[in-house]
């Protein structure tokens, strides 16, 4: 008989949510997990609570603050003299907020019975897992089924590598001690947009290569246009189409070249900022020495139900690829714990939302015009400006858009981009609505209250059929 039911490989959002699913449905569950906070403690949530989305939002917030008080408190009649930031203050935070979400996984953990096992994992045959602690300690435990969830790490480049002192990834990023004088951010993808903003805010010149032609070309192209536009607005030195080829440091600083429409170019800057994506993370893990499929871009290759090519061996999140999302992992590891018991869950990638979560934010859900159309689909756009409602008038925050695309025929929603204040909560809504299979007319016709933000996504519903009352 196995140790375990399920033994889970790693404590990212898509392995900790997975264990605890599995041991609320009855079965005898362990977790690995080979995290370690810099005090050298265990530290669960993956690179999600440790270094991704908590501490970067707890940043985005901070720095959000002090460019309220600096730039917009006077509008509000609030007059702040003496202004000042503490960096190290405003990492202490940050680090605090991080130390109790981990520490709170690991309650749960003890409350739905999770066992968690302390070390780095490493495949063997026979669905065995030999465990090897940081204090060199080991162990081999053997279960029915196995969920590797061992997530991503930020991918290099040859041009620039990191030094972890002037040319840094995210993980760097979000520990400056400091605020760069000149910052340059190589990628505008989320990470680099985030964290970008943050420095900015804070007081950074901060100047953004990006090797494509299009600003966040994943997202509608009036949603970033808009976006690209306030991002400038915000002081965010943006340069498209511009192919970073070196970054070279001396003197304490580092010089980057990239090659634009004029040729080579020069920028030299402070602190260099990596972004360029993430890549799974199967190193020392031995899958494919079981015989586990990765394919040539290093993910382990899964089916529909997220089972490897071995029976009874389960991969899900960043390591499988798709949107590298802590929501897309999670819901990935829930539909597996739930299948392991013969219930029918199915994931719905159609209605994974996105956001960016810049000031204001950009999310949405499903597809773009652009998409729409090189897909031959008929559609109707309604779209709605914060800038006719009140609530967003009476915050002080009227950049932006909900624009809701929906069937032509059948009304029914393809699409819901906002870029606007609060983005990130109000596509929740758009989510449930697409989910539901709902027609714009079904936004249309549900009742919004008032003032509140999400009437511009009520006005854009009302606005597919040309029937806004507030434009
Ligand atoms: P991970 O979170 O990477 O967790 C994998 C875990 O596996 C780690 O704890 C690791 O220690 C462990 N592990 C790996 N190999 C082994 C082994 N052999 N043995 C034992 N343990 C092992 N996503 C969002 O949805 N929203 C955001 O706002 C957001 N912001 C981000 C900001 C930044 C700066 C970064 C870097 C990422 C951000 N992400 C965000 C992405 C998000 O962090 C990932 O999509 C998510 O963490 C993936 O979850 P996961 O469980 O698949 O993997
Ligand atoms: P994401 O994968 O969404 O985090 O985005 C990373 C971004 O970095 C992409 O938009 C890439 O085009 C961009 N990128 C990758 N390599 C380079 C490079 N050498 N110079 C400039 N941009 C790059």
């Amino acid at each position: 008989m196995a140790d375990y039911n399920v033994i889970v490989i790693g404590a990212g959002p898509a392995g900790y949510v997975a264990a605890i699913r599995c041991a609320q449905l009855g079965m005898k569950t362990a977790c690995i997990d080979k995290w370690m906070s810099p005090d050298g403690k265990p530290s669960l949530g993956g690179t999600c609570l440790n270094v991704g989305c908590i501490p970067s939002k707890a940043l985005l917030d901070s720095s959000h603050h002090y460019y309220f008080m600096q730039k917009q408190a006077s509008t509000h009649g609030i007059q702040c003299e003496g202004l000042s930031i503490d960096v190290a203050a405003m990492q202490a935070r940050k680090n605090e907020v991080v130390k109790t979400l981990t520490k709170g996984i690991a309650g749960l953990f003890k409350k739905n019975k999770v066992t968690f096992l302390e070390g780095t994992a490493h495949l063997a045959a026979n669905k065995q897992v030999e465990v090897t602690a940081h204090d060199g300690s080991q162990q081999t435990v053997s279960a029915d089924n196995i969920l590797i969830a061992t997530g991503s790490v930020s991918s290099q480049i040859p041009v620039a590598p990191t030094d972890d002192k002037l040319i840094v990834d995210s993980t760097g990023a979000l520990a400056f001690d400091s605020v760069p004088k000149r910052l340059g951010v190589i990628g505008t993808g989320a990470i680099g947009l985030e964290l970008g903003s943050v420095w900015n805010r804070l007081g950074s010149q901060v100047t953004i290569l990006e090797a494509l032609p299009d600003f966040i070309a994943t997202a509608d192209r009036k949603i970033a246009a808009a976006a690209q536009r306030e991002m400038k607005k915000q002081g965010l030195n943006i340069h498209l189409g511009a192919n970073v080829t070196s970054a070279t440091v001396s003197n304490d600083e580092v010089t980057v070249t990239y090659q634009d429409k004029k040729g080579e170019q020069q920028l030299v800057v402070d602190k260099l900022i990596v972004a360029v994506g993430r890549k799974p993370n199967t190193e020392g893990l031995g899958a494919a020495g079981i015989g586990i499929q990765i394919d040539e871009r290093g993910f382990i290759e899964v089916d529909k139900y997220r089972q490897t090519s071995i029976q009874d061996i389960y991969a899900v999140g960043d390591v499988i690829g798709g949107p590298m999302l802590a929501h897309k992992g999670s819901e990935e590891g829930v539909m597996v714990a739930e299948r392991l018991v013969g219930q029918k869950s199915e994931m719905s990638y159609e209605t994974v939302p996105w956001v960016i979560y810049t000031h204001p934010e950009i999310a949405w859900v499903g597809k773009t015009e652009e998409q729409l159309k090189a897909a031959g689909v008929e559609y109707k756009v309604g779209q709605f400006p914060f800038a006719a409602i009140g609530r967003a008038r009476a915050h002080g925050d009227i950049s932006g858009m909900v624009r809701i695309i929906a069937d032509a025929k059948t009304d029914s929603l393809l699409g819901v981009h906002i870029f606007g204040i609060s983005a990130s909560e109000l596509i929740a809504e758009a989510v449930v609505a697409m989910e539901f299979e709902s027609s714009a007319e079904d936004l249309a016709r549900t009742i919004h209250a008032h003032p509140t933000l999400a009437e511009a996504v009520h006005e854009a519903a009302l606005g597919v059929e040309g029937r806004m009352i507030h434009a």
